[in-house]
């Protein structure tokens, strides 16, 4: 490739509260029939006026500390002037100078290689009115219109639309994890737009941007990326021509054509009209002191993801793709955290004490952290989206789910009647050591058994036997096959494989 993609992103995000941004009507049913939840505010009648909503202000501030924003002591409402049907005041109340949230970052990892994304602003600002197109016309649903938003603003700092994504992905993320947002873009609780232009390789350090098309409303993961991709194979053509793009441009997304189409030319900032909003005093910050109390705010955010994922690796010894999988959702997340302290405890309980507990915990980190990232993301996770259910909904207890792991790394049962006890535990909700009992599972140890049982599985079977010893390495599967077969799928795999492999020396 000769051009370089250089790509920012606008996000908006649906905060969760109870009401709209400026009155107070619900935030978030959308789903009820046509303006029913309207009133004189989000209608914008002359003579009403704006009433900041608290929590929209809290949650956007917290989620700008989350991102490393600086919060400026004064942040204040401009008007956005644009004449459309799904704006009834003819102007939008958003943020124009002074954002909630200035600068900051976010990490994001690609392919195993970390990047920080430059972020431009936060700012708070009320959601338009939805359209719908019917044949003879345009209809107008103002249930939407007023709910609150708060808009992310990225530097053009993305290269590729894998970086885009991932983008959104630790971004919506982070706004689960601080519980400032649901994010879900199918609801509309998070929606993008995306700037993107090329620039030559060659002139890569001359950081010259060339005009950006935007592309807007791209409701989906899928849509961002495609979109993206498509647009740089567009203008990568343009430019081959000789003709790349001269004057910014919108477009819009035909998902199933699954390519861009243009809009219209870009209006520059000025033809919006910024100017601030008489109605509403500006927001003051502060520590401890103003209006909105910054390091109280900043004592409510939990743990971020990424600081999740770092502490998975370096305080359990799981592996940066397994931490990655185990903290993509919060209650996983903790669900994994109290099996491991369970599974803990089950080490006490074998080893008669503490101290000796932790020596064999921190030798064996690594191993009881695979054992677990194993059993939760390659099969309970399994039986969860089988059943569509959630963790929060899990009948397994983290302690039965605990002994579970444990039984399985002393031997005391083998992985696939593991597989068997896990998934009555999951049906039931009974403890691993009932389920192996009343199932007659568990593993058998016992060398002098399972020796003399291969000895007559070989004897037995001169054929196979005779096939191993010649060279054919897959005989000795089927002599094992016999051994399993004889003790129910009972025998411990390991020790029948090397007793056969014993006595066919
Ligand atoms: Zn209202
Ligand atoms: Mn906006």
């Amino acid at each position: 490739m000769k051009y370089q993609a250089i790509i920012g992103l606008e996000i908006h995000l649906r905060p969760k509260t109870k009401s709209k941004m400026f009155c107070a009507c619900a935030n978030g049913s959308d789903d009820l029939p046509p303006n029913t939840n309207i009133c004189p505010i989000c209608l914008g009648h002359p003579g009403t006026l704006p009433v900041v909503n608290r929590t929209a202000v809290e949650l956007g501030a917290k989620m700008a500390l989350a991102l490393n924003c600086q919060i400026p002591e004064q942040s204040k409402f401009d008007r956005k002037s644009y004449f459309y049907p799904d704006l009834p005041k003819n102007y939008q109340i958003s943020m124009y100078d002074r954002p909630v949230g200035v600068g900051g970052w976010l990490e994001i990892e690609v392919n195993g290689t970390s990047r920080k994304i430059g972020l431009t602003r936060l700012h708070l600002e009320e959601d338009a009115a939805k359209l719908i197109h019917v044949s003879d016309g345009s209809l107008v649903d103002f249930n939407r219109a007023g709910a609150p938003l708060m808009e992310i603003v990225t530097e053009p700092d993305i290269r590729t639309s894998p970086e885009a994504k991932a983008f959104m992905q630790e971004l919506r993320l982070l706004a689960r994890y601080l519980e400032v947002s649901e994010a879900d873009m199918e609801k509309g609780q998070m929606r993008c737009d995306a700037n993107i232009s090329l620039r030559p390789l060659e002139e890569i350090d001359d950081l010259k941007m060339y005009p950006k098309t935007e592309i807007k409303n791209l409701n989906s993961f899928k849509a961002v990326e495609r979109a993206l991709e498509h647009e740089i194979s567009r203008q990568t053509e343009l430019w081959e021509q000789g003709a790349p793009p001269k004057i910014q441009s919108t477009r819009g997304w035909d998902d199933a054509k699954q390519e861009t189409f243009e809009q219209r030319t870009k209006e520059e900032a000025h033809d919006y009209r910024y100017f601030p909003e008489p109605d509403i005093p500006p927001l003051k910050f502060g520590a401890g002191v103003g209006e909105f109390d910054v390091a109280k705010i900043s004592a409510s955010i939990p743990e971020t993801p990424s600081a999740k994922r770092a502490r998975f690796i370096s305080e359990y010894g799981f592996t940066a793709s397994d931490a990655k999988i185990l903290i993509e959702d919060k209650q996983v997340a903790t669900y994994t955290e109290n099996v491991l302290s369970e599974l803990f405890n089950w080490l006490v309980s074998i080893e008669g004490s503490k101290t000796k507990a932790e020596k064999t915990w921190s030798s064996q980190k690594k191993d009881f952290a695979k054992l677990t990232s194993g059993w939760l993301s390659s099969k309970l996770f399994k039986l969860l989206n089988a059943s569509q259910q959630s963790i929060s909904e899990i009948k397994i207890t983290p302690e039965n789910f605990a002994e579970l792991l444990g039984l399985i790394y002393q031997n005391k049962i083998s992985s696939s009647a593991g597989q068997t006890v896990l998934e009555t535990m999951f049906n039931t909700g009974a403890d691993p050591s009932h389920v192996i009992q009343e199932k007659g599972l568990v593993q058998e140890n016992d060398q002098a058994k399972l020796e003399t049982m291969v000895k007559t599985v070989i004897s037995q079977n001169p054929g196979p036997a005779a096939d191993y010893r010649s060279g054919k390495q897959n005989a000795i599967q089927f002599l094992a096959g016999l051994v399993m077969k004889e003790t129910k799928g009972k025998a411990n795999p390991q020790i029948v494989q090397q007793l056969l492999k014993d006595h066919l020396k």
